[in-house]
């Protein structure tokens, strides 16, 4: 089937184009002409221009994925590594390299989490070990001879 076109000259005239069909290749047979129309399809594009390839673009490996999620420090991670600076286990500029952030930006979510740390402690968590005077009310640490009474009352 041939397929015309109207083109306009500067002067006015027309030209009538007919597009003829033409022969491009003779094939064996019909899978392998097919496989080459698939080709020719997929690399000229309507206007018959010659539109090489397109690299896909990279995608990001699960590997790379989980470095740069790895590079963005989770709570979790902020506080084993506070918990590691705080027992002087490590220094404070390895375990801001460890995470990937600056020194001072470190410092100052350290000192942050460690004023938050320092609240009074409520209840008996840190007094398990003592005990409440029964007659002066005062915490003390009982021994075997001296249950109930802290060292003062005890000696009165
Ligand atoms: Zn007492």
């Amino acid at each position: 089937m041939s397929e015309y076109l109207l083109k306009e000259h500067d002067n006015g005239s027309v030209d009538l184009i007919e597009y003829v069909p033409t022969v491009v290749g003779t094939f064996p047979n019909r899978i392998f002409a097919e496989r080459v129309l698939a080709a020719l399809d997929g690399a000229i594009n309507p206007d018959g221009v010659w539109v090489p390839a397109i690299p896909k673009p990279e995608t990001p490996t699960s590997k790379e994925v989980s470095t740069l999620i790895a590079m963005v420090p989770t709570e979790a991670s902020w506080m084993a590594s506070f918990a590691l600076v705080a027992k002087n286990q490590k220094p404070m500029k390895d375990a801001a390299d460890a995470l990937g952030v600056s020194f001072n930006q470190y410092r100052g979510k350290y000192a942050a989490w460690k004023k938050n740390r320092k609240v009074p402690a409520t209840g008996s968590t840190s007094l398990d070990d003592r005990e409440d005077c029964r007659l002066c009310g005062k915490s003390f640490r009982p021994s075997p001879d001296r249950m109930d009474l802290c060292a003062k009352c005890g000696r009165d």
